[in-house]
């Protein structure tokens, strides 16, 4: 059974968020004694009562029953991993818009383990750090410090940290290497082993190729309208090249999330500190920000009859806000940005997600929730995330509701002809 593993583990981990209760629940149920540490005393308070404060599927039943058989607890004081034999850091590294990152949390983090912990203890770099980070972090310790790269992804967090595609160990001591490959026993993934500085840059290569295929494919939705292709059919050619691959190349507003475009902002502020040339990304990044802007001239056209019409006063209804579906995540959100130049040309936002609470502040938006009040007295409505339950909505009523029924499809997610039968100017983006 779970708690008789042989190489049981007791593991510290540090910050509670998507990433650290992902890892703490799933380490837990592979069978390790887990504490999870937050300097946010609410959020533990929550956790220690089962409770989770982000939706990720499975993760409450994961926290509720390895707090049961208590191979899971929660603290607010570091000194509850002083007998830890391996630590996971998972706190926060936000990055500023000249691609510096916000270390504070981090090196708090660090600076607060240094009297707690063992001298055996291995220290493992989950966050996404600045290349160097470990070395660096490994001295200030005196203690053995791993990178290994988190990967999961928002809305599948639990599946991800169970079903890794890879584990990536970046390590100078193999000893220190193997402890945390014992961690993952019972996952079956390719573990890749390899010094520090490889492994925390193949994270923000690896994000960084994400948002530049989005780009890629964004740029080719302007393209397809002026050429006249049609871009689901010119994606759909790239998707069928398995030398390309299917992920990645679904036309929208921009890439976003709470890692897309700081890692990306990171990475080619870490070029340009070493004299590297990465254009490439530089011009995705310039792409995305078109891209929220090319949403707004659809937007305005397909409002106002006119590319230069004025949104003025006019009430907008946005249907998704978080940065993708199947998340309640708005960081860093492309249907927020968009929001915002949405509102900076005047126009009144309501907004309606499925993941996203009334009492959420994402101003300028005015959440609300009922998508028939999104479409109330509009002039327009503006889809941008691709949550499927929009395609489901009864169209013929929020057309009745619209002041003027338009809809812009940012995302090429509803059927074309049903809502145009249902009352709807359709339009959308690469055609
Ligand atoms: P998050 O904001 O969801 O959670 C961070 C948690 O750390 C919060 O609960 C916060 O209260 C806590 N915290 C902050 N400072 C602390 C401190 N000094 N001591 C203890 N706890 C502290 O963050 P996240 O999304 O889980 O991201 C964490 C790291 O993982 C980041 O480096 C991020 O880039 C990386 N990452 C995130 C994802 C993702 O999908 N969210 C995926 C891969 C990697």
């Amino acid at each position: 059974g779970r708690s008789h593993r042989e190489d049981r583990l007791t593991v510290g981990v540090v910050g509670t968020g998507y990433v650290g209760l992902t890892s703490a629940a799933c380490l837990a149920h592979l069978g390790h004694r887990v504490t999870g540490v937050d300097i946010d005393a609410d959020k533990v308070a929550l956790l220690r009562r089962g409770e989770v404060p982000i939706a990720e599927p499975g993760l409450g039943e994961l926290v509720n029953a390895r707090l049961a058989d208590g191979s899971l607890s929660f603290t607010t004081d570091l000194a509850g991993l002083a007998t830890a034999e391996v630590v996971l850091l998972c706190v926060p590294t936000p990055v500023h818009s000249d691609g510096t990152t916000d270390l504070r949390a981090f090196d708090a983090a660090v600076e607060t383990l240094s009297d707690v912990l063992d001298r055996d203890c291995v220290v493992v770099i989950k966050s996404t750090v600045p290349v160097g980070t470990t070395e660096r972090t490994a001295r200030a310790l005196g203690r053995a410090t791993v990178s290994n790269p988190e990967f999961l992804r928002e809305g599948h967090a639990v599946h991800d940290f169970l079903n890794p595609d890879r584990i990536v160990i970046g390590a100078t001591e193999a000893t220190a290497a193997d402890r945390v490959a014992a961690l993952y026993e019972g996952v079956s993934a390719p573990v890749l082993r390899t010094e520090p500085a490889s492994s925390e840059l193949g994270k923000y290569a690896s994000n960084a190729f994400l948002a530049l295929k989005v780009s890629y494919v964004n740029v080719l939705t302007e393209l397809s309208e002026r050429l006249g292709a049609e871009v689901i059919d010119v994606a759909e050619t790239m998707r069928l090249d398995p030398r390309i691959g299917t992920a990645f190349l679904s036309p929208g507003p921009g890439w976003g999330g709470s890692c897309l475009p700081k890692d990306t902002r990171a990475l080619l502020h870490a070029a340009k500190q070493a004299g590297v040339d990465f254009a490439v990304l530089a011009d995705a990044m310039a792409a995305n920000r078109r891209q929220h802007e090319r949403v707004v001239e659809k937007v305005r056209e397909a409002v106002t009859g006119s590319p230069d019409g004025s949104l003025a006063g006019l009430r907008l209804g946005l249907l998704g806000l978080t940065f993708k579906a199947g998340t309640d995540d708005v960081r860093e959100s492309p249907a927020l940005a968009v929001a915002a130049l949405l509102a900076e040309a005047g126009a009144v936002l309501t907004g309606y997600d499925p993941g996203v609470d009334r009492t959420a502040d994402v101003r300028p938006v005015h959440v609300v929730d009922d998508p028939t009040l999104v479409a109330k007295d509009s002039a327009g409505l503006v889809l941008l995330t691709e949550w499927p339950q929009f395609r489901a909505l009864d169209w013929a009523q929020l057309a009745e509701l619209a002041d003027r029924p338009t809809v812009v499809d940012a995302r090429n997610l509803l059927e074309a002809e049903a809502v145009t039968r249902a009352g709807f100017a359709y339009h959308r983006l690469g055609r």
